[in-house]
């Protein structure tokens, strides 16, 4: 009788160690996934020059000039979006927010782009990357 206790407290103990170990491991996991899901690049020219955490960012606003044309873009409640632009179509203003979808926003007169950083499976695809 005493034996058998022992042994499946033993037991539980095990799988409490053992759930414990997996829902941290799992947590990690979130936690990394998420801020590599929140970090943005700002490139101008296929350089760059921003690297944000959306999550950590303050609202403000980040004026890029290229070849004497402004974009202004605007941080707000964790999201980013092109405000202002001095450029023909207006492209880079009517695509909003950046979203989860991974479409990037680009400013094409301007060479700015704005995107989700790539993670380590998707890197090999980005031409823009091999020459940061
Ligand atoms: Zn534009």
């Amino acid at each position: 009788m005493t034996a058998e206790s022992k042994a499946k407290k033993q037991r539980a103990a095990l799988i409490a160690a053992a759930v414990l170990f997996i829902v941290s491991a799992v947590w990690c996991g979130y936690l990394l996934f998420r801020q590599s899901g929140r970090q943005v690049e700002i490139i101008s020219d296929g350089r760059v020059l921003y690297t944000l955490d959306l999550d950590r960012e303050a609202d403000r606003e980040i004026t890029v000039e290229y070849e004497g044309r402004k974009n202004v873009i605007a941080i707000e409640d964790h999201d980013i979006f092109m405000k202002e632009a001095e450029c023909p179509d207006h492209t880079c203003i009517k695509t909003g927010r950046l979203g989860s979808a991974g479409v990037p926003i680009v400013c094409l007169p301007n060479k700015l782009m704005i995107r989700f950083k790539a993670g380590t499976d998707s890197a090999e695809n980005g031409g823009v990357d091999a020459a940061a």
